[in-house]
């Protein structure tokens, strides 16, 4: 598709870029970053800015931080989001909106008490909610809200309103009231699930709205005409009856509809909000949401993963939202507008929905992205999503590997200007994540694959050889000077990964399979197999599920106490037992297979050590990989020799990680070749340390 002249998007997307009114402000356009975390938050305040100004420059209409704690009785630790508790966070605050405005966008703060979600671990105040009730925070925390008094509800909405003016004195647009995800305190009041009151706070309909009425009028009266209101609002709890639901959303669209200048429609819980394209298509959302925006003249936003113009064309002109709103396709491509804007649509770099980014926020590190490597490290590393530094020198390099890593090298090189030669072994590009997207439920990942191939197409520079195997002697009779090593790894079948960091015996004749193996079309003999899942995670539901989808009786066993257990850092966890106890396959967890026999495995307990077996005509090996270095290491020797200037691995074939980490790797490779690097006892990137405080008690 040619380009548009700029000011000019083309038809029918044109209608994305009509400007629409919230309360006193104007959005340039109808995309809306909706609030999102993203691990950084209090601590990496700086860092936070840059990435949300890279949004803003990539055509954002308004661009929003994520939830910001409004006292200390809101206090979730273990996880990092902002705060805005006295005015000693107002420099932060006044910082990340500083870098919205700069790169054009209006900036939303996403005002926050958490309420029965907060266990308060940091500030040691009680936490506070609608009843006497434990708090509903990930961990079990052996925290108990109190039930609000009278007193509690009135120093909340003063709390509320100190926030607005603060706010907006840290220079924010628009001030969010926060009633959704299960997150916010306002919804534990809406919610009959957790709302068991008698007084006038509890009990009908229009008893619970009362106190986000009340936050609504204070919102609005601080914010007086000068800042723009919005609520978030959870539409559906998922519970039936017992929860949230259309009827309640209904009622209380009819009751405060016209109150706050915006209405932003979410998921009773972060986990349906931000479901995986393992567990849900794009557009999920409009289910929930279709037929709301007719009870509201107010303008409506709502999410849906939505990476594609055409689905957010039919969003609009179908009467559903006003704006679009992401989180996600924001994050994979900060310049998902312009791209839109400017006719580039083969260019959008499309969220693949693994919630890796969601990670960043569960393991309390800064955020990451699959799709697009620099999310995180606008700051730190001074990464940009669109542009690189051009070449430093007239250097021809060669990538050996089309998987993640190296396609990804191969892609940045170029566009940073180098003659690039991208060797693959086999006929296909994409490696890892070509063979994995053709697992149940990972359709999605080839994503990675199709953007950059897509812009690998499109560079003069970049010769792409497929079949194309080399061996060190290639290398050196071609005469590159230069290599990128992204080889990939190979799934162990010797049983070797956490729980076992030496091989398990494995009767000759045992039926054992790896990934590897099942993804180049191999299956198990007999109908019981048995996966043995030491990596954690997803890949052994992943395939579990494939199997028992073939018609094979399928027990998964894991040392951990849930199956795939690191993916509750990408919310999926729950999502995973669930499906697979639905298809029938057995989960046997805090169990390892301790040795592989003809028709049986070995288990022992992992607490008690008790032995006992599991029948099984195959084992399915899911534990560590190794990396295939055996070129990198054959390289690295000449190097050393003087036979080739630089060798490096990257990838798997350096570390064998997630896809994200390898995307990563291929990217670093490709920032850093030719930089004048320090030496590697200096910290690599820029960070914020805590200003100590004046002084020490006593
Ligand atoms: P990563 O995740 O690090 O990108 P992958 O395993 O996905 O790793 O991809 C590695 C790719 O490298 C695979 O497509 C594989 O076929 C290819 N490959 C392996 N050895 C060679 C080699 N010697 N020359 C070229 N390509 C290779
Ligand atoms: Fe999308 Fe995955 Fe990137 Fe999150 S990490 S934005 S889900 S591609």
């Amino acid at each position: 598709m040619s380009n548009s002249p700029a000011g000019t998007p083309p038809a029918p997307y044109d209608i994305l870029f009509q400007p629409v009114a919230i309360g006193p402000l104007v959005a340039r356009n109808r995309f809306f970053q909706v609030p999102h975390c993203n691990g950084m938050g209090y601590r990496d305040p700086s860092a936070e800015a840059a990435m949300r100004k890279v949004k803003a420059e990539g055509g954002w209409a308004v661009v929003s931080t994520e939830q910001v704690e409004i006292h200390p009785t809101s206090d979730i630790t273990p996880f990092i989001e902002l705060r805005i508790w006295d005015d000693q966070d107002l420099p932060a605050l006044a910082r990340i909106a500083g870098a919205i405005h700069e790169g054009g966008a209006l900036a939303a703060i996403e005002l926050c008490h958490n309420g029965l979600n907060s266990p308060n671990l940091y500030s040691r105040e009680t936490a506070l909610g609608p009843h006497h009730l434990p708090v509903a925070s990930y961990g079990y925390d052996p925290v108990q809200a109190r039930m609000m008094s009278k007193q509690d509800l009135a120093d909340l909405r003063r709390w509320h309103r100190t926030a607005v003016t603060r706010s907006m004195s840290a220079g924010y647009d628009l001030i969010y009231v926060y009633a959704g995800h299960g997150f916010g305190g306002i919804e534990h009041f809406l919610s009959p699930r957790y709302n068991q009151r008698t007084d006038e706070y509890g009990g009908s309909a229009r008893n619970r709205m009362r106190l986000l009425r009340e936050i609504l009028q204070d919102t609005l009266e601080a914010a007086d005409g000068r800042a723009a209101v919005a609520c978030r609002i959870s539409v559906d709890e998922g519970l039936g009856q017992a929860g949230l639901g259309r009827g309640d959303i209904e009622g209380i669209l009819g009751e405060l509809g016209e109150l706050p200048d915006l209405w932003d429609f979410v998921l009773g819980t972060w986990e349906a909000d931000s479901n995986t394209s393992r567990f849900g298509p794009e557009g999920e959302q409009e289910q929930y949401v279709a037929g709301l925006k007719q009870l509201t003249s107010k303008p409506v936003v709502g999410v849906g993963r939505f990476t594609s113009p055409d689905v957010m064309v039919r969003q609009i002109k179908s009467g559903i939202l006003d704006l679009i709103g992401a989180a996600r396709p924001s994050i994979a491509d900060p310049f998902l507008p312009e791209k839109i804007r400017t006719g580039r649509m083969e260019t959008i770099r499309e969220c693949i929905g693994c919630n890796i980014c969601v990670s960043g926020d569960f393991t309390n590190a800064p955020i990451r992205c699959t799709q697009n490597p620099s999310m995180g490290e606008e700051f730190r590393r001074g990464w940009h999503p669109e542009r690189i530094r051009v070449r430093g020198s007239d250097a021809r390099i060669l990538v050996a590997g089309a998987g993640p890593a190296g396609l990804e090298a191969a892609r940045a090189l170029g566009v940073r200007g180098y003659d690039v030669v991208l060797a693959e072994a086999t006929r296909e590009l994409g490696g890892r994540v070509a063979r994995e997207s053709r697992l149940p439920g990972l359709a999605a990942w080839v994503r990675v694959l199709d953007y950059r191939q897509q812009a690998l197409g499109t560079m003069p520079n970049v010769e792409v050889y497929r079949e194309s195997r080399m061996s060190a002697d290639d290398i050196a009779e071609f005469g590159f000077q230069h290599v990128a090593v992204a080889t990939g790894a190979t799934w162990r079948r010797d049983g070797v990964a956490r729980w076992h960091t030496q091989p398990i015996p494995i009767e000759s004749g045992a039926g054992v399979l790896t990934p590897d193996d099942l993804m180049a079309g191999r299956r198990p003999s007999g109908s019981r197999v048995v996966v043995y899942d030491d990596d954690h995670y997803y890949l052994g539901g992943v395939v579990a599920e494939l199997l028992r989808g073939e018609g094979f009786e399928v027990e998964i066993i894991t040392p951990a106490v849930q199956v795939s257990a690191w993916t509750v850092n990408t919310m999926e966890v729950g999502k995973i037992q669930r499906r697979l106890l639905l298809a029938g396959v057995t989960l046997r967890t805090s169990a390892a297979v301790t040795a592989v026999g003809a028709g049986k495995v070995t288990v022992a307990s992992t607490y008690t050590g008790q032995l006992s077996e599991a029948a099984a005509d195959s084992v399915i090996l899911v534990t560590a990989r190794l990396p295939d270095e055996e070129l990198f290491l054959d390289l690295l020797a000449r190097h050393e020799r003087g036979e080739i200037a630089s060798v490096r691995a990257i990838g798997d074939a350096w570390a064998p990680g997630t896809i994200a980490a390898a995307v990563w790797s291929g990217r670093r490779f490709a920032e850093e070749f030719d930089a004048d690097l320090p030496s590697n006892d200096v910290v690599p990137f820029r960070r914020e340390v805590t200003q100590l405080h004046a002084d020490l008690p006593g």
